[in-house]
């Protein structure tokens, strides 16, 4: 059976430096020259998994920064855009936000609506970016419903796709999603087949593909368990490197 990546980004920067939640324009256009020169194309998660055979990926960015817009250009078609429907406007600096991410600007509602006029996906990401795993249900069920209504009356089109803040997704709001017919991405990393539970999609993290040329080549050629497990670990120590930094500085 054949599987297919999504994969997360966050944040672009124009400095060359990475951290888990910033990627730079640069590394980052390296890595979709070798995407172009491999022939992956990008669609949303529900074409990639209806189609066979072809070298798709799914490209998803989190949180619905400004910083979005300079690779915005330099992709070779569109994505999906998971907002923090209270933050549209305002910076990422929800509470929870862990100091090490750097402060950055969210889009607009005005931007967002001219991202899915071009034909990007606009897909819910909470209301207040919380924790679900320190939510009661009430709580959860509030956040994703008022989110995906959010969307939809500022978007004008049904919104059928939620990323789970934090990737944190407990039982009772992958149901949630499930209920309201969304798709539900977390961040485990993983592939996708067409088996996937869609309430929990694993996804591959772009800070992962543009560390290491072994790393780019998973854009088309699906990891072990091994690899992914590692690529979990990595991530984990890049984020305490950088908090550590930020602790003696
Ligand atoms: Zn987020």
């Amino acid at each position: 059976m054949k599987s297919y990546p999504v994969i997360t980004a966050h944040g672009i920067s124009s400095k060359d430096f990475n951290s888990p939640t910033l990627t730079s324009l640069k590394d980052i256009q390296r890595w979709l020259l070798v995407c172009k020169q491999n022939q992956i194309r990008f669609e949303t998660l529900e074409s990639v998994l209806n189609s066979k055979g072809a070298r798709l990926a799914c490209l998803t960015f989190d949180d619905a920064l400004t910083s979005i817009l300079k690779v915005v250009e330099y992709l070779p078609s569109t994505g999906t855009i998971f907002v923090a429907t209270d933050y549209v406007g305002k910076t990422n600096r929800w509470k929870g936000q862990p100091s090490w991410v750097p402060e950055e600007k969210c889009l607009s509602w005005s931007q967002i609506k001219e991202l899915s006029q071009a034909g990007w996906c606009i897909g819910a990401h909470s209301a207040t970016h919380p924790d679900f795993s320190r939510c009661d249900v009430h709580n959860i069920r509030n956040e994703i419903e008022f989110s995906k209504k959010t969307v939809e009356d500022q978007v004008g089109q049904a919104c059928r796709h939620f990323a789970y803040p934090y990737g944190k997704a407990p039982v009772s709001a992958q149901e949630i999603v499930e209920e309201s017919g969304m798709i539900g991405y977390g961040t485990e990393p993983g592939w996708c087949d067409e088996r996937q539970d869609l309430k929990f999609v694993p996804r591959l993290d772009i800070y992962d593909l543009v560390r290491s040329g072994m790393a780019s080549n998973w854009a088309w050629d699906e990891p072990d368990g091994f690899d992914l497990q590692l690529m979990k670990y990595k991530r984990w120590i890049g984020a305490g490197i950088r908090n550590v930094r930020r602790l003696a500085s």
